[in-house]
């Protein structure tokens, strides 16, 4: 099978900027100002658009762009990816506009051309939890009731939790009694991590609380990074992630590590 028959995973870090300050973010310390041109993902799109399965638009937060902005990405995707499957939007909810948030993930979402569309939303634990990670005060309460709108008007949606402690049980049972698919992936030590309490868990400790999760609940979505190698499909053939500067990298685990592409396995990355 050739590199071009594959079906890519494209992840678009359109802008750095984000409303909240979460402790392992890995786009902490880059700076926020620089947004993808629609000159940078054409000449992506224009390669690979074909061959691209799945979109994942994310950030920093999303939902921030100014509207023309999106509907230049929006009709460069609709124009190249035209086997697009999968489409979906990764935020937080947190926009300062609290009303205009769901109208626009409504707007983006009808206009994106995909079988399937979906918004997945970062959540960390309960409001104690969810508040201390992100350091901002009634980022909780915002977020969930995003969460609700969105199921209120029957937007697929699911949740995204790194797993930081054993609080991230509380995200469990949020998932469960809603019914919602929960994406776990492994909580990096970025930003300011190393300062978290209680410490960020090994890799192995983390699988130790996914395989719990696992028995209590079935609609567990185990990211790459969780997984072990000989299990893990996912490498640099398959992913790629397109940085606000336009640089192509193969996940966003190695958006830190300079300017070269490393031929690395993705997992080994982060
Ligand atoms: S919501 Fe995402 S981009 Fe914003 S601070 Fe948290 S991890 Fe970083």
């Amino acid at each position: 099978m050739s590199i071009m028959s594959i079906s890519k995973e494209l992840t678009i870090e359109p802008c750095y900027k984000c409303l909240l300050h979460c402790k392992m973010c890995s786009s902490v310390g880059i700076p926020e100002d620089i947004i993808l041109t629609d000159q940078k993902l054409e000449e992506v799109l224009k390669l690979y658009g074909k061959n691209i399965a799945h979109i994942r638009l994310s950030g920093g937060e999303p939902l921030l762009l100014e509207e023309k902005i999106l509907v230049g990405y929006i009709e460069l995707i609709n124009q190249y990816c035209t086997n697009l499957e999968v489409f979906e939007i990764l935020t937080s909810g947190i926009t300062g506009i609290h009303i205009n948030v769901l109208n626009k993930v409504i707007w983006i979402l009808n206009k994106i051309y995909a079988k399937e569309k979906k918004v997945g939303v970062s959540l960390y634990g309960d409001d104690i939890f969810h508040e201390e990670v992100t350091d901002s005060y009634g980022s909780y309460d915002i977020t969930i009731h995003f969460i609700t709108n969105l199921i209120k008007y029957k937007i697929k949606v699911y949740v995204q939790t790194p797993i930081i402690s054993y609080g991230t049980m509380r995200v469990l049972n949020y998932c469960k009694f809603h019914n919602l698919s929960l994406k776990v992936i492994k909580c990096l030590k970025h930003g300011r991590a190393e300062t978290m309490t209680p410490e960020v868990f090994s890799k192995r400790k983390q699988q130790l609380v996914v395989e719990e999760m696992k028995r209590e609940y079935d609609k567990i979505i185990v990211s790459n990074s969780l997984k072990e190698r000989k299990d893990c499909k996912c490498d640099r053939k398959n992913k790629i992630t397109i940085l606000p500067n336009g640089r192509v990298v193969g996940c966003v685990g190695m958006k830190q590590r300079g300017e070269i592409m490393k031929d690395e396995r993705i997992c080994e990355v982060i």
